[in-house]
């Protein structure tokens, strides 16, 4: 436990709670986690139990709980500067874009910052618009690109959305997902488990070509003309960690840069090296975005939010004034700062490389020892299980029995997080800090956790 842990009274919390927070916050597990304290990969509830946390706060702690590198940056700039960066210069902004285009590729070259990621989406959507003088904008079904009035038409899961207009203009296209979708696609993914490497097709899949002739059909009957944008995610991430089949997104973006149009990717959970190949996921599919949004782990747990684009892109906005008091702010950036210099000197990408290609392997064993671990998928330290009542049907496992599950790893001091439209995808994307055993413990709990549920059932 740590030196400096403070205990909080649970009911005295959830008194609270339930009196004065916005009744849509419904925390995770049927007895929610009241967290006190952080550090690297361990969390500590408010009794001083220890977790470790395989989740990173759905991927937004990227290098670790209060990591010294970026809590003594934070420390030294809170006695320095905290400011609004719209009126003034100030230099953590200017120095982090620097470093922070240095890992794009060369046609990106200029930072919009913001405070979270659905403001990134909202940006790069009026972006894409400005620029093309067009309007449409296309998704994929299954996709989070954000929850604000205008990004939450891009996400493609009714479960997130109110009975008010969810953003004009935005189409969804069918999800290209191997495991779920229609015409499947599992064994051409860009997979370590060897059972997702059989196909026949030579890398030109033909599931990913029928999910593209659903593109090609909303490009051509609900969009008028050209296509302002088409954003996606490079491994869906609340979707349940679903990763397309090979060469499916490289195809759609061709599709609509041949149509005009832009393509966004957003960055917001996949980016930072966390798919252990690349810094950035568009990288390792070999794709030229127009755009790139990012958040989450971009600081660590502290809100910012960026969209990097080309100068041509970028010039298109400038026809009036654009204001965001606290984008760019010099604690936010610095914090930023302080990630890329961890992420360089720590080997973070190799980190998720060599611990996250250790527990896809692992995992993929569950999936062959119980018949309610349909699916295990993902890449590097972002990864996903998804489970279901019987293998052969793939309809998702039961709410009641997915917390059950949940509950259980909690209670051996294992976080891990749910996702999909039907909560049924166990997801793992911890900070990327963590050590082969932890990835091995990790495991351990989850097998022990679904082998009683199984045998109790
Ligand atoms: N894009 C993706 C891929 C996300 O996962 C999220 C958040 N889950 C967002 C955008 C929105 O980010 P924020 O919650 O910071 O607005």
């Amino acid at each position: 436990t740590p030196e400096t842990y403070k205990g909080r009274d649970y009911d005295e919390t959830m008194r609270v709670k339930k009196k004065h927070i916005s009744p849509t916050k419904v925390p995770a597990y049927s007895e929610p986690l009241l967290l006190t304290q952080g550090k690297m990969q361990w969390l500590w509830d408010h009794e001083g139990r220890r977790y470790l946390d395989m989740f990173a706060g759905i991927v937004t702690v990227s290098v670790g709980h209060c990591h010294p590198v970026v809590a003594d940056g934070l420390k030294d700039q809170i006695d320095r500067l905290w400011h609004t960066t719209n009126l003034y210069l100030t230099p953590p902004m200017h120095e982090y874009a620097e470093k922070l285009t240095a890992t794009l590729p060369d046609h990106l070259k200029v930072c919009f910052f913001t405070n979270s990621g659905s403001e990134a989406n909202d940006l790069a959507m009026a972006l894409s618009r400005q620029y093309t003088k067009s309007f449409d904008v296309i998704s994929f079904r299954n996709a989070y690109h954000g929850g604000s009035p205008y990004s939450v038409g891009l996400t493609a899961h009714g479960t997130w959305k109110h009975n008010y207009p969810n953003g004009f203009g935005i189409h969804h296209s069918v999800n290209p997902d191997p495991y779920k979708g229609i015409w499947g696609g599992s064994k051409c993914r860009d997979s370590p488990i060897q059972a997702d490497r059989e196909c026949g097709c030579m890398g030109e899949c033909e599931a990913g070509g029928k999910y593209l002739g659903q593109l090609r059909e909303v490009l051509d009957y609900s969009v008028s003309g050209r296509p302002a944008a088409l954003f996606a995610e490079p491994i869906q991430g609340v979707g349940g960690a679903v990763q397309f089949p090979k060469n499916f997104l490289k195809g759609a973006f061709d599709l609509v840069h041949e149509r005009g149009g832009l393509c966004v990717i957003d960055e917001v959970q996949t980016g930072f090296g966390r798919l252990g190949s690349h810094m950035w996921g568009f990288e390792s599919l070999g794709l030229r975005p127009d755009i790139v949004t990012m958040a989450k782990g971009i600081a660590n747990g502290f809100p910012m939010g960026a969209v990097v684009t080309t100068p041509e892109v970028a010039q298109a906005f400038t026809g009036t004034l654009h204001l965001n008091t606290y984008s760019g702010n010099p604690l936010a950036t610095t914090a930023a700062s302080k990630v890329l210099d961890v992420i360089e000197s720590d080997g973070t990408q190799a980190l998720c490389a060599r611990v996250g290609g250790r527990l896809i392997h692992e995992l993929a064993k569950l999936r062959d020892e119980f018949s309610i671990v349909g699916d295990v998928r993902g890449k590097g330290l972002m990864l996903g299980v998804e489970m279901v009542e019987d293998k052969s049907t793939r309809a998702p496992l039961n709410p009641a029995d997915m917390m059950e599950i949940w509950d259980s790893m909690k209670s051996m001091g294992l976080i891990v997080g749910k996702g999909g439209l039907r909560g049924n995808t166990f997801r793992l994307k911890p900070p990327m800090c963590i050590s082969e055993s932890d990835a091995d413990f990790a495991v351990a709990v989850m097998r022990k956790s679904i082998s009683d549920f199984v045998n109790k059932s």
